[in-house]
């Protein structure tokens, strides 16, 4: 395939772009809630409830210190060693074991990631994660290394009780990603476009030749579009279960669900990859065509490596003939 040379970075979000967020968060927080009813003999309820106020504060429930910032650790405030002991530690071991078997990066993202470095390509992510759980996540998957840098939101701060061997960790470093990262403020949370135009204007690149692939229509995609970028829309990482959607309804708060979960929604996006691998099919020069029926409208001619929509018409995918 004729391979465009003007496309210069991709830039890519992580949860449910990345890997399987929902795959991992529902069953890790319910094997922490387990551990938790287990250990404090209080209802599943009033666990349930208790974290999800402060994951609703912190707008994130990977939030790690929410057991103890929570109400569940007040009646035990007196001596924190102990509650350490016989509530956290549990809880977190709970939590981890989920984690390592529930999360796992989707087919071929990692060679996808270290093919494109392989070009010549910068890498960046852009994220509405706190800093901290980005970097976590990243390097729990054991990618931190493959971005050129990381754009997070901010990050969250160690709360006054927490065990000394966390706070030593922290002063380490080892909670950090091997990557370079910036923090932006708050109010760039997607889709607000000004994250994009940071890293265009720290790339010193313009939108045109940049690829960004999100799995959200309506947070991901305006961000591409706002700043000339080719937009690739991750669709699967919208194929979210119901029951999982109902599972984490339980257990978390409406908005961060939603800054993590691309809603149940109507909306597309013309140019709608299958799986991540097919970014590089893109940057081959593949060719998409545009679908027939609504929606089209949305799609810009001309745009990118991918953007000439074929003569073919009606798939609304991309063509398969760009595999390599
Ligand atoms: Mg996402």
């Amino acid at each position: 395939m004729r391979r465009v040379p003007r496309l210069r970075a991709v830039v890519t979000d992580l949860d449910n772009t990345l890997y399987p967020w929902v795959d991992y968060i529902v069953p890790a927080l319910e094997a922490m809630v387990d551990s938790l009813v287990t250990t404090t003999g209080l209802p599943r309820v009033r666990v349930v409830q208790s974290l999800k106020a402060v994951y609703a504060r912190h707008q994130s429930n990977e939030y790690p210190f929410a057991i103890q910032e929570s109400e569940l650790f007040a009646p035990y405030e007196a001596d924190f060693d102990s509650f350490h002991a016989l509530v956290l530690e549990p809880a977190r071991l709970a939590f981890k074991a989920a984690r390592e078997r529930f999360l796992r990066p989707y087919p071929g993202v990692r060679e996808t990631l270290e093919e494109i470095r392989r070009r010549g390509l910068k890498l960046v992510a852009l994220t509405d994660a706190p800093r901290n759980a980005a970097e976590l996540r990243l390097k729990w998957l054991k990618l931190d290394g493959h971005f050129d840098a990381l754009y997070t939101l901010p990050a969250y701060a160690l709360p006054d009780h927490v065990s000394p061997e966390i706070r030593r960790r922290q002063a380490a470093g080892h909670y950090v990603a091997r990557a370079p990262v910036v923090e932006l403020p708050l109010e760039l949370e997607k889709p607000n476009p000004a994250g994009l135009a940071r890293i265009l204007a720290d790339l010193g690149l313009d939108g045109a030749e940049v690829l960004y692939v999100g799995d959200s229509v309506k947070k991901d995609m305006p961000v591409a579009e706002a700043n000339g970028a080719l937009g690739v829309w991750a669709e699967y990482g919208t194929y979210v279960s119901h029951e999982y959607r109902e599972r984490l309804a339980v257990i978390s708060a409406k908005a961060v669900t939603r800054r993590h979960v691309a809603e149940e929604t109507p909306a597309r996006w013309p140019l709608a990859i299958s799986s991540f691998t097919q970014v590089l099919e893109l940057l081959d020069g593949a060719r998409w065509t545009r679908p027939a029926g609504a929606g089209a409208g949305r799609a810009r001619r001309g745009r990118g490596a991918a953007g000439r929509t074929g003569g073919g018409g009606g798939a609304g995918a991309l063509a398969r003939k760009g595999r390599r």
